[in-house]
């Protein structure tokens, strides 16, 4: 979904509320305008910086590189959000970030706003000390903006712990004697990080779908009057039948998708196979199921997924091996998309086998084809409901860093889990108790709702 996607369904997503009861605490007279006012300020991004750092390399010589912090909207609470290293990074694509982190936070209930970095790198043609300069430099270019109460960023594609921890320690040298901790998450943990962070996205993307497989099962989900036949009927079909093998495919296998993958891989209560994972370079596909335990030992040491015969045997994997863009259109029940954006678009749209989409991944299912899927009768889980899991995790290790409690791998899930369930709650049951668009409006009807309310408790709608 790009920018300008984002920004109409906040519009057509703030005109339904504006039609609906108790938006803000105000009088009825007044909530039209206020709705109106509210749309405004978030169809707008309070802040956007460019900059270029200069950076010397081995190969290339001296370069200036594009880099951006975007500020979206702090209502709700600091500005936070992940940096990216991408060569496709672009102002327009980091202001689509910044909107969606605004909307995540909100949806979640975290004390967060919304905002994004990105550098326009490929990080795999630097060498390590020139990542760590660009890192640096990164930091020294955007240093009056960051700060741990006013911006904290994190990891997202194409950064890891290893840069947040460059930025720290370039944090550390700008501001001497200031507190520090808090300024970054997604450190690591020898470095103030919490446990479990890196795990943290993919587990809450694949506990989105989980969760809602569950929740169907649940003899009372079942007994509701379905107001979604379409969508009811594809649970129905996929989830009734005990034996049936629910075939999972997954487009990336990076921090978010391998760990999903390994969730669906390990999934005990349904039975579920993993058909086919990708990344940039390859898809490789099983009928049988792909052994993911197997290929995360591979990446680990060999950073992509093996792309012919002698490196699957090398990862003890059987599998065919086919183009990367493969994986969208497969024959699978279920598609976790854990890789870019705009991945299923008009284009593809219709080839799409899967019946439940979901979005690890920020933004990768265009507003036309969400549409079009939802008609189809498919269910497709938008990205700031599914992978919440790293901003609310980031949000455990700031609290962290204000106290001297440390959270174990286990209670740092948990706890992401026990803040992660009421939103699901809330989003299902409306979504499946109306007839209204999809449930990536739902999630911004709700997410808007409380946006709006704050806007007017501060006293920023007229
Ligand atoms: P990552 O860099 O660890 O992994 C990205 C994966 O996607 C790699 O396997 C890569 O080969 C693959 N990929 C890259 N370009 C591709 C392309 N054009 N086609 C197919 N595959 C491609 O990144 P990540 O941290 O796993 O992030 C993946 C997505 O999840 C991004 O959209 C990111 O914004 C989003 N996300 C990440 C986090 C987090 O905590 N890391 C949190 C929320 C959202």
């Amino acid at each position: 979904m790009e920018l300008k996607e984002t920004k109409q369904l906040i519009e057509t997503a703030m005109d339904h509320l504006s039609s609906q009861s108790n938006v803000c605490s105000s009088s009825e007279e007044n909530q039209a305008n206020y709705c109106s006012s509210a749309k405004e300020i978030l169809k707008t991004t309070d802040k956007i910086v460019k900059s270029y750092i200069r950076v010397s390399t081995e190969k290339e010589g001296i370069l200036r590189i594009p880099a951006y912090r975007i500020q979206h909207n702090n209502i709700s609470g600091y500005y936070k959000g992940g940096i990216r290293f991408s060569e496709y990074v672009n102002e327009k694509e980091v202001e689509n970030l910044a909107i969606l982190m605004t909307l995540k936070n909100s949806l979640y209930r975290l004390p967060f706003g919304g905002a994004k970095g990105g550098i326009s790198i490929d990080p795999r043609k630097f060498s390590e000390k020139e990542l760590n300069q660009i890192s640096r430099k990164y930091v020294q270019r955007f240093a009056p903006d960051l700060g741990p109460s006013h911006d904290i960023p994190a990891p997202d594609l194409g950064t890891n712990e290893q840069t947040i921890d460059w930025m720290v320690g370039e944090y550390k040298t700008i501001h001497p004697g200031k507190s520090y901790h808090g300024s970054f998450t997604g450190k690591s943990v020898a470095n103030g990080g919490v446990r479990g962070r890196r795990e943290a996205t993919g587990i809450g993307t694949f506990l989105s779908y989980s969760w809602l497989i569950d929740d169907w099962l649940s003899e009372q989900r079942k007994q509701n009057a379905p107001n979604r036949t379409p969508q009811w009927q594809t649970l129905n079909r996929l989830f009734n039948e005990e034996e049936k093998e629910i075939r999972v495919a997954v487009q990336g296998f990076g921090n978010v998708g391998s760990i999903t993958a390994q969730q669906a891989f390990h999934y005990e209560k349904t039975r579920h196979k993993v058909v086919a994972v990708s990344d940039r370079s390859t898809t490789l596909y099983h009928p049988n199921g792909l052994d993911i335990d197997k290929l995360i030992t591979y990446t680990a040491t060999h950073h992509d997924l093996p792309t012919n015969l002698e490196e699957l045997a090398e990862a003890r994997v059987e599998a065919h091996v086919l183009p990367a863009e493969a994986v969208l259109t497969i024959d699978a029940d279920v598609l976790f998309l854990a890789a870019v954006e705009d991945q299923i678009v008009a284009s593809n749209m219709a080839d799409i086998s899967a019946k439940v989409l979901v979005e690890g991944a920020n933004a990768p299912i265009s507003l036309e084809a969400d549409d079009y899927l939802e008609k189809q009768g498919n269910i497709v889980i938008p990205d700031i409901m599914a992978n919440a899991g790293g901003v609310i995790v980031s949000y455990l290790e700031w609290k962290q860093s204000l106290t001297e409690e440390r959270y174990s791998k286990e209670k740092t899930h948990h706890e992401m889990a026990e803040q992660m369930i009421p939103t699901f709650e809330a989003v299902y049951q409306a979504y499946f108790s109306s007839t209204e668009k999809t449930l990536r409006f739902t999630c911004f009807t709700v997410s808007l709702r409380r946006l709006v309310d704050l806007l007017y408790r501060h006293g920023k709608l007229y």
